[in-house]
């Protein structure tokens, strides 16, 4: 038996007239069951959100400070019994919902640093020009207006808090939007924010289903849509709003590089290790996951059977066991996508060394190579546990070939050599270069999204708040 969870109407509890369960993907058991808000009241949180405009940007900036520091330190408090609530819904191995929870302590700590120090506003003489003498102009940010948040189910809580965090702190109301398959993690949030003094109506949190979605994208009252998630829906979202203010930070194929100079057993047994942990972390469903190696022809033969050793030492099962590193994939329908693009790039020449093997939702840790350039899984993102390793020659063929995809999140370049990182930082079409290490490290402050098709804009909280907001310049005259 489980409770009906109700979702967040205006900083209050409400309950709709339908809901629907949420299952965890290791065992099918029902988690939680959600209530699902009626137009009626989705239209009643978008009009009270509009109506708190004004009032929400004059709130002090020590009051939403304080509100956000308070959720950081619940969440710290409570941080044991969020990772398993994240992890019996999302399939996430505790180890890693733990560190979710870590981050996402981190991103409100970080909002309530930026109120702080947030609009305080600049001011620029004119006169150096003959035609502004005696003028001043004076910039402050204020908000684009409310913002519709909408979150993806692999980091259910801390992209939640990406959202919805730099909201707060730059005073711009927000309808936060959850995963339909992990809709827990950002209602807990609710519960949390309803211990703050912010004013009413600023935030809402509402599971609406995504075939009523569309109304609310529309809706004019929302000028500002943060979107985490799928290219195509993403690209279908801003498709169909040209004129507002679209975020998108969508999918990758992260690549790491070992180059030559990486070549000692310490450097090898470091890259390995961190690449068979950070393809398979949350079974390979983060945006940021290693699925491709890009190795230097004089390291390939030693790396790549440390890295199969290392992938095949992943402790897969259940995601409730401390000792576990990788669970199951969101659903079986994920894992059966997966399992049919290893088939096809089997079937079409590639390589598998390790893995490979389906069983239900869950799906073993992969490694091929020889993958032929025109299967999906050389072309896509594929969000699952499954590594693809390419011999090349020289630094150029490897930035070559990480350039060589459509997406551009982030990259990893093992190497020691300062000059090579700035070629790599030149070179590579991708939000963010990290070198000596995979391309699966992300600060929750800095800035954060993708090149080509992997986004638009960029998060971190204070890149976040810019988002949110813009510049209006005042000028004074006759000074
Ligand atoms: P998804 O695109 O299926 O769903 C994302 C969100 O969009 C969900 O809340 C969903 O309910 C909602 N949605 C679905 N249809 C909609 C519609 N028509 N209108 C409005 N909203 C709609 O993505 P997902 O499967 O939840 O997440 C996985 C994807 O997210 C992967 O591609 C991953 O790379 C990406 N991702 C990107 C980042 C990043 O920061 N770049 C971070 C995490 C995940």
């Amino acid at each position: 038996m489980t409770s009906t969870h109700a979702f967040w109407l205006a900083g209050r509890q409400a309950t709709g007239e339908t809901a629907f369960d949420v299952t965890s993907p290791w065992d099918g058991r029902t988690v939680g069951t959600v209530s699902v808000p009626t137009d009626a009241q989705i239209e009643e949180a978008v009009s009270a959100a509009h109506a708190v405009r004004e009032d929400f940007a004059a709130t002090p900036a020590h009051v939403r400070a304080a509100a956000l520091d308070h959720v950081s330190r619940q969440l710290a408090e409570r941080t044991e019994e969020i990772a398993r609530l994240i992890s019996a819904e999302n399939g996430k191995p505790m180890k890693w919902a733990r560190g979710e929870v870590g981050r996402a302590v981190s991103v409100f700590r970080f909002a309530s640093e930026e109120a702080r120090r947030f609009n305080g506003g600049e001011a620029q003489r004119l006169d150096t020009d003959a035609g502004g003498q005696g003028r001043l102009a004076v910039t402050r940010r204020f908000p684009k207006g409310v913002v519709l948040g909408i979150a993806p189910f692999n980091f259910p809580l801390n992209l939640c808090a990406h959202k919805i965090a730099p909201a707060i702190a730059a005073g711009v109301p927000i309808i936060l939007k959850p995963a339909p398959a992990t809709p827990l993690s950002g209602l807990l949030l609710g519960e949390l924010l309803a211990g703050t003094d912010l004013p009413a109506g600023s935030w809402s949190i509402l599971p609406v289903p995504n075939d009523r979605m569309p109304a609310l994208v529309q809706d004019e009252r929302l000028p500002v849509i943060s979107f985490t998630g799928s290219e195509q829906v993403g690209y279908a979202i801003m498709d169909s709003v040209p004129r507002k203010h679209c975020t998108l930070e969508l999918g990758g194929n992260g690549a790491a590089v070992v180059l030559a100079d990486w070549a000692s057993e310490e450097d090898l047994d470091r890259a390995a290790q961190r690449i068979a942990t950070f393809s398979n972390y949350q079974g390979g469903q983060s945006c940021i996951s290693v699925q491709r190696v890009i190795a230097d022809a004089s390291v390939y033969d030693r790396l790549l059977p440390r890295i199969v050793a290392a992938v095949e030492a992943q402790v897969t099962g259940d995601p409730a066991d401390d000792a576990t590193d990788v669970g199951p994939l969101v659903s079986e329908a994920a894992a059966q996508r997966v399992e049919a693009w290893v088939q096809e790039a089997v079937d079409a020449g590639a390589t598998l060394l390790t893995g490979g093997k389906r069983d239900g939702a869950s799906y073993a840790p992969t490694v091929l190579t020889d993958v032929p350039a025109g299967v999906t899984i050389s072309c896509e993102e594929v969000f699952g546990p499954v590594l693809t390793v390419q011999k090349v020659d020289g630094e150029a063929e490897a930035f070559a070939a990480v350039n060589d995809s459509k997406y551009g999140l982030q990259a990893g370049v093992f190497t020691h050599d300062l000059q090579t990182a700035f070629r790599a930082h030149r070179a590579l079409e991708v939000g963010g270069v990290v070198i000596g290490d995979v391309p699966s490290y992300r600060a929750d402050q800095m800035p954060y999204g993708g090149a080509k098709q992997s986004g638009v804009g960029r998060e971190g909280v204070r890149f976040a708040m810019d988002d949110y907001t813009y510049e209006r310049v005042m000028v004074l005259t006759g000074l």
